[in-house]
């Protein structure tokens, strides 16, 4: 028996129902727990009506005419980073910028601006504009820790919209850099540490053979990189998991792991431009060298729910920590598996 296991209890709860004369109607769902984190999800069948989002030009306009990364402001309204951690200030590469952030989460915290154009929808990122930004994420954070060595943690992130939590509409990743890891990401190397106490034994190998055995989940990979829904997912929307199957911490990323990763990543902004118009985004690295680490990610899409704007994060997520989720993490796989085989890669096998 596989010692990964995916625990979930089906549970119906019933009502009589207004719209068909008060008889009995049962609405089944299912409490979902991750094996690694504990996390608790809590799966509904409910049938929802993804609305097409366009956000006006008007907002727009008027967000660009003070937009400090757009590129006539960007040299001159953005901070630089102290002379002994990168010399020169900024650093650049493509259409991409990396500078601190003016409103830091962590001691070591940047922003990278990835393009020129003050917005672009999820279809419209490139390969090459996605790879730049995380090529220099990751060596912005080589610069920070060549000189801080006990800064061990990083992460990229990204809030892609204002609904989920961007600041600005010009698309931007930030970096942390710490010397101890999120509450998150300690839960994960906790789980880690539970398994790899029992031998030799390495969770994510092992979860991405179970995935792949199981098929209901699985999405696809792109070189060494592979893309999974999460069992328990931590988003409203579902979660899909970014998994760098051979690579211990982030300065091992090469740069053609980086375009497998942008890649995959163009085929779910792609898939989430006609479901989900916002999202957010953690790669994570640090910690456990040696014991079975790998650089692993997420990304949970994010919406305001018609027709109220309703905030997709309500008591339960915020105060009982349990996410409730309205979409099948296997009906998610599903969709995504089908974008993925439409543009099969040469290194899928
Ligand atoms: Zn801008």
């Amino acid at each position: 028996m596989a010692k990964i296991q995916f625990p979930k209890k089906e549970e119906q709860s019933c009502y009589l129902d207004p719209r068909e004369g008060f008889s009995n109607k049962s609405m089944p769902f299912e409490v979902r727990r991750d094996c690694l984190t504990g996390h608790v999800s809590r799966i509904l069948s409910f049938r929802r009506k993804y609305p097409e989002v366009t956000i006006s030009p008007e907002l727009l306009e008027a967000s660009r005419k003070i937009c400090p990364f757009c590129p006539e402001r960007i040299a001159s309204s953005t901070p630089d980073f102290p002379p002994d951690i990168i010399p020169e200030g900024k650093m650049k590469r493509g259409s991409a910028w990396l500078f601190p952030n003016a409103f830091p989460y962590a001691r070591y915290s940047g922003v990278i601006v990835l393009s020129q154009e003050h917005f672009l929808y999820p279809d419209q990122f490139t390969v090459d504009v996605l790879k730049d930004g995380f090529v220099l994420a990751q060596e912005g954070i080589k610069r920070i820790t060549l000189s801080r060595p006990e800064f061990q943690y990083s992460y990229i992130n990204w809030n892609y919209l204002p609904s989920a939590g961007a600041g600005l509409y010009h698309p931007h990743l930030q970096i942390i850099v710490e010397d101890t890891p999120t509450f998150s990401h300690q839960k994960v190397l906790e789980g880690l540490g539970r398994y790899s106490n029992d031998g030799d034994f390495s969770f994510w190998e092992e979860y991405i053979v179970e995935e792949i055995k199981i098929g209901e989940r699985y999405i696809g990979r792109q070189g060494e990189v592979h893309f999974i829904s999460a069992f328990s997912p931590r988003g409203v929307f579902g979660e899909i998991i970014f998994l760098f199957s051979n690579r211990r911490s982030v300065d091992e990323i090469t740069e053609e792991d980086w375009m497998y990763f942008s890649k995959g990543l163009v085929k779910v902004l792609g898939y989430l431009k006609g479901h989900t118009p916002s999202f957010n985004l953690s790669l994570f690295s640090g910690g456990l060298r040696g014991s079975g680490s790998r650089v692993y990610g997420s990304l949970c899409p994010r919406m305001l729910i018609p027709p109220w704007n309703i905030s997709d994060i309500n008591y339960f997520e915020k105060l009982h920590g349990e996410v409730v989720c309205v979409v099948s993490p296997e009906e998610l796989a599903g969709s995504l598996r089908t974008s993925f085989a439409q543009a099969p890669d040469h290194s899928v096998q």
